[in-house]
């Protein structure tokens, strides 16, 4: 018997909420009647700065029931940061942790085969999808090419495991080590080492409420992923820069021929050409050194990731 949490940030999710707690709470229930978890075990909703009645409904669900638990974060943190509170609570008081979305989207009912993997030994454990036909065409093909480019980057991530995973309390506190602030949950998971193992899942429509995932912080996600765990583009930027370098000797090499043969080159468009390519190149490559930069510091200012305003715990 072990004690689990089930961590789930919660952004503007009122719509799903009660929902979410009453099939959570049944399945704590039929965890704890088998024997597999203990009394104190939580479901722990956290708060990340909702603007509608989410906190009032965990403070209400808390006061009916001692194992709904809540963490409240001063302002919306983005999902990442209010996951990472969440797990830095339940690493203090739970054996194991599961994180799952608050829109219902990661199946509930695969929750109790994570808990077999733990009993199993599995210290991390991946939800993965079995399969995307809940999404649409154009998220389907956006994921997917986002986990070739990551694959490509050398970035080591799971394929199709979003943030539906268990953590062991020994995989909580070596995740406790990871100071960045640039927080990139899924990249990080595979770093921590341990026993893992996978469930598959079936990933549902959301219950109800809106994506609080569109397009434009997608493409900022995938970007942060990349730049938080690949200097590939680096060097990419490095290789450019030197083929650049070497077709511009080229080009210096065939111009000399030609004016020794007498030939001048009267064409400016070659010309205007060449300083628009190399002008587009260098800004592109310095922007590219710039997200670096920018990444370094702000993990130098060394600021909190997250700061809670209230907990609901007992
Ligand atoms: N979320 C959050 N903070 C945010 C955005 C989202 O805590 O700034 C939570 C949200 O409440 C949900 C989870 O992150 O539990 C995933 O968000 P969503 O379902 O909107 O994303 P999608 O499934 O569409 O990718
Ligand atoms: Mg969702």
């Amino acid at each position: 018997m072990f004690t689990l949490y089930l961590v789930v940030p919660c952004y503007n999710e009122e719509a799903v909420l009660p929902e979410t707690a009453k099939r959570l709470l049944d399945i704590l229930r039929e965890l704890t009647a088998a024997g597999h978890i203990s009394d104190d075990s939580r479901i722990l909703f956290v708060n990340d700065g909702s603007k509608d009645r989410t906190w009032e409904l965990i403070s209400t669900l808390h006061s009916h029931d001692k194992r709904f638990a809540g963490l409240s974060l001063s302002r919306n943190r983005g999902h990442q940061n209010a996951l990472l509170a969440g797990l830095m609570l339940a690493k203090d008081h739970a054996d194991a942790a599961i994180s799952l979305d608050a829109d219902l989207q990661d199946d509930v009912g695969a929750i109790e085969r994570f808990v077999a993997k733990y009993e199993e030994g599995c210290e991390v454990v991946y939800g993965v999808r079995s399969s995307r036909e809940t999404d649409t065409g154009f998220k389907r093909n956006t994921a997917r090419g986002f986990y070739r480019l990551m694959s490509a980057l050398g970035v080591e991530i799971v394929y199709d495991h979003a943030d539906y995973r268990l953590l062991s309390r020994r995989a909580l506190e070596a995740l406790s080590q990871y100071g960045e602030r640039n927080l990139f949950l899924r990249g990080i998971a595979p770093q921590l080492g341990f026993r893992t193992g996978t469930v598959e899942y079936e990933r549902q429509v959301r219950f109800a409420g809106e994506s609080k995932y569109p397009l434009k912080k997608m493409i900022a996600f995938a970007f942060e992923g990349i730049t938080s765990f690949s200097v590939k583009p680096l060097r990419f930027a490095l290789l450019l820069g030197a083929v650049a370098f070497l077709v511009s000797i080229a080009i210096l090499i065939y111009g000399l021929i030609r004016w020794l043969c007498g030939m001048t080159v009267t064409g400016w468009t070659s010309l205007l050409f060449s300083i628009w390519a190399l002008g587009g190149l260098q800004l592109l490559m310095l922007g590219v050194v710039g997200e670096y930069v920018g990444k370094t510091y702000l993990e130098a200012k060394r600021r909190p990731r997250y700061i809670v305003s209230e907990t609901l715990l007992e």
